[in-house]
């Protein structure tokens, strides 16, 4: 499982949301599409830096992070950011119109 905000792995935290899908197709010189990869059946998974910007409704530092974390995991798209962030702005927009209450926590830290 990945984080739907950030693409980090180990997420802890669910979001309900209504389902929902956003289209969006980006290419490059390079040919690097993104296509019906944003959406959402039943909710959005977050890690707990996602989490925290969720719950303190910092929209902009969810897309920023989003795109940093993307750029990390796939350079040779940088030259598309500026086409990116849109369309993760987009796709987080859609999360905030669509959320169903507060955030559940998946697991249970244990405390030994
Ligand atoms: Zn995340």
């Amino acid at each position: 499982m990945t984080c739907d905000f950030c693409n980090g792995g180990d997420p802890g935290w669910f979001y309900p949301a209504e389902s929902f899908k956003v289209s969006a197709l980006l290419e490059s010189e390079a040919g690097f599409r993104i296509e019906d990869l944003l959406g959402s059946d039943s909710g959005f998974m977050a890690c707990e830096p996602c989490h925290a910007l969720v719950e303190a409704e910092d929209r902009d530092g969810l897309i920023n992070r989003s795109l940093d974390t993307n750029l990390l995991a796939h350079p040779e798209m940088i030259e598309d950011a500026p086409e990116l962030r849109p369309v993760i702005a987009q796709m987080f927009e859609a999360f905030w119109n669509h959320r169903r209450g507060a955030g559940i926590q998946m697991r249970k830290r244990t405390h030994e």
